[in-house]
This record gives structure tokens, C-alpha cells and sequence, in this order.
């Protein structure tokens, strides 16, 4: 069987070998680099499941580990973590083995199945109605002065800002907003103190795999943030990329399987969803809301009443 990979991110580039060495013939495809860092989108904070994730497969998460926290400051105020920054473009040169990453378009034509991995571009399967995106920008900044040497977050209005140290004095500085656009956000943070040595802007997918169906269409296979895997409000894709593309290998010639595996490992991923609409919508943040926000994934040992605290100031400012 011929497959076509479009997409050398996490999913697209462990699928890819991962196929190969089951015996497919495999064409691995990627747009020309389009950021001078390569890195694209540029995401260094991997979740507590990350390094079982990758045991999971026989990796050594440690290897791409810079630093492991077990706390972030929150508007200046320590929360329990568990949290660490990965050097992702190191993690998907492994994933991807020695898989070369093609920069043409595919012959679809040539392959019997395509796999779409494309990442918010979703670039073969059908367009998603209502499909939904926030906006980021990013930065890496070296030095600075910041309030500690853990993560930081702060609301902005409609999502948050981020400065992650990424060690020997870099910073990776960032902003999302569900709102507006994040450009004229992130100055009033502070984390961008220091020498900024690249910066872009991008976007994220946040409809969530329930509303970004079908995961399937004909000979098309999507998987990652392709069909919605993010967690929408916190915008976390790195894992859940990876968890996508172990089902797709574990339903790969069941779709109708797969679709349901997929819809089954990510209930949170539909809470955030649920609770993005609300906002969106211009509804007042309510306690009784906390409920179907999952924060465990992040490690994070907060009462629900500190949560809701959380909801209210990220999505009424
Ligand atoms: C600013 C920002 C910060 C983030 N930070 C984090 C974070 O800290 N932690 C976290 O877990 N997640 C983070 N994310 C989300 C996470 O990066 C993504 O959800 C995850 O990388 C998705 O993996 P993927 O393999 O599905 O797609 P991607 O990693 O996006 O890969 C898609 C690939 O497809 C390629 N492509 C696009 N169109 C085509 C085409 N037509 N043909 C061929 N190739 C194509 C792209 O060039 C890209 O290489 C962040 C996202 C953004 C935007």
C-alpha cells in the first residue's frame, strides 16, 4: 500500500515512520519552511503525560526535556504544576527517523491512502462549518528581568500570555487570545524584557474533534490538530497529536473505530470547547461551569473555587 503523509509535524512525521516500518510504501510532505526558526508552530510546554506518552513508544522523553516544573506563577501567584519544556524540533526530527520530508505537492492519484496531518491548514480533508481558530503570537527572548525563573502566565483580554524559560537565558514569550488579536496584548505583560531574536504570528485550532468531523473522507485520514485535537481553551496540542496518531495506526482500516477512539480520548477537549462557546457568546462565567473544565492533565492541584476564580478572569477580561 502507497500511503502520502502531508505534514512533518509530531503526528505526521511519527506517523510516517512508524508506517514505514510496518512495510508501507511511505512519501512524507511538507510546505517549505516558512519561519526563519523552523520550528512551526513554535510550542515548548509539553504536559504530565508526556514523557508516558513517549515510553509508550519506545522514546526517552528525558532526551527532549529542558527543564520539568512542579509550579507556574499565575498573575504573580505560585500554582501547583506539573509541567515541563521540551525541545520539540529535536522530538519530531527523531519522530520522523530518517524519513526525508518532500516539499512538493502530492500526485494523490499515486497513493491509496492520504493521511492529512497539515495541522490548522487541514489542508485535504473537507472544511469544517463553524470551523474555529484563536490567534497567537511569539517571540523568543533572550534575557531580561522577569518576576521568577518558573513559567508565567497572565490574562489578557480573551486568553493569556506566557513566558517559559527555555534555559541559558532564553525565554519563550507568547500570547493567545480567543477575542481579539494578541499583537497589541502581550507588550503590557512585561515578558517580552529583553533582546527578542525572532518573533510570528499564527493561529490555533480550537473547534475540538467533536465539531470538526469527519475524521474520514474517502481515502483521507486526518489526525492531530488536522481534526481538532487541542485542548481549546489552553491550546495544548503536542500530546494530543501524538495520542491521535497511535489510534489512526491502532484503527488504521477501521475509520468508523477510529473516529470513536478518537471521540473517546478527548472529553476534555469538549468541555474546554463547550465553555469557549459560552464566552464567545458573551455569557457571565458562572462556578457551576467548573465541572467540565479538566485541568488534571497540567498537574494543576487547585480547588474548584480557585477554577472558577481562574474561568472568570480568563474569560470576562
Ligand atoms: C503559538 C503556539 C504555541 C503553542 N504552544 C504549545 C505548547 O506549548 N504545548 C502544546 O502542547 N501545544 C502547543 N501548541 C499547539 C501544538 O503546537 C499543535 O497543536 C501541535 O503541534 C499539532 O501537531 P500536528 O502534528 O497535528 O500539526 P503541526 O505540528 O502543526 O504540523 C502540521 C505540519 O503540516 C504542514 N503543512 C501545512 N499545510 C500543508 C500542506 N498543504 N501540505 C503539506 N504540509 C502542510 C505544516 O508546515 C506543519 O509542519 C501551540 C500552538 C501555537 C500556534
Amino acid at each position: 500500500m502507497r500511503v502520502a503523509v502531508a505534514g512533518a509535524g509530531v503526528a505526521g512525521s511519527f506517523l510516517a515512520s512508524r508506517l514505514s516500518d510496518l512495510g508501507y510504501v511511505v512519501d512524507l510532505y511538507d510546505l517549505p519552511v516558512q519561519t526563519a526558526c523552523r520550528a512551526a508552530p513554535c510550542a515548548w510546554m509539553a504536559t504530565r503525560d508526556f514523557p508516558a506518552v513517549l515510553e509508550a513508544e519506545g522514546l526517552d522523553s528525558e532526551k527532549y526535556v529542558i527543564e520539568h516544573f512542579d509550579a507556574f506563577l499565575l498573575q504573580g501567584q505560585r500554582v501547583e504544576a506539573d509541567l515541563m519544556t521540551i525541545r520539540k524540533p529535536a522530538l519530531v526530527a527523531d519522530l520522523r527517523g530518517g524519513i526525508e520530508v518532500r516539499k512538493e505537492t502530492p500526485d494523490l492519484s499515486a497513493y491509496d491512502r492520504v493521511i492529512d496531518a497539515t495541522g490548522t491548514a487541514r489542508a485535504y480533508l473537507p472544511a469544517i462549518a463553524g470551523d474555529d481558530f484563536c490567534r497567537c503570537v511569539q517571540f523568543r527572548v533572550q534575557g531580561g528581568s522577569r518576576a521568577s525563573a518558573l513559567p508565567l502566565v497572565q490574562y489578557v483580554h480573551g486568553g493569556y500570555a506566557w513566558a517559559f524559560p527555555l534555559g541559558g537565558g532564553e525565554w519563550h514569550v507568547g500570547c493567545l487570545s480567543h477575542l481579539v488579536d494578541p499583537s497589541g496584548l502581550i507588550g503590557k505583560t512585561g515578558f517580552l524584557d529583553g533582546e527578542a531574536r525572532c518573533g510570528c504570528k499564527s493561529r490555533l485550532r480550537v473547534t475540538s474533534p467533536y465539531k470538526a468531523l469527519p475524521f474520514v473522507s474517502e481515502n483521507i485520514w486526518g489526525v492531530g490538530e488536522a481534526i481538532g485535537c487541542a485542548y481549546p481553551l489552553v491550546g495544548d496540542g503536542i500530546v494530543p497529536a501524538l495520542l491521535s496518531a497511535r489510534l489512526l495506526l491502532d484503527h488504521f482500516d477501521d475509520p468508523e473505530g477510529y473516529t470513536q477512539a478518537v471521540l473517546d480520548t478527548f472529553p476534555g477537549m469538549q468541555g474546554e470547547r463547550t465553555l469557549l462557546e459560552r464566552m464567545k457568546a458573551g455569557r457571565r462565567p458562572s462556578p457551576a461551569w467548573v465541572d467540565e473544565i479538566d485541568t488534571s492533565r497540567l498537574g494543576v492541584r487547585v480547588t474548584p473555587t480557585e477554577v472558577a476564580r481562574i474561568l472568570f478572569a480568563l474569560l470576562a477580561r
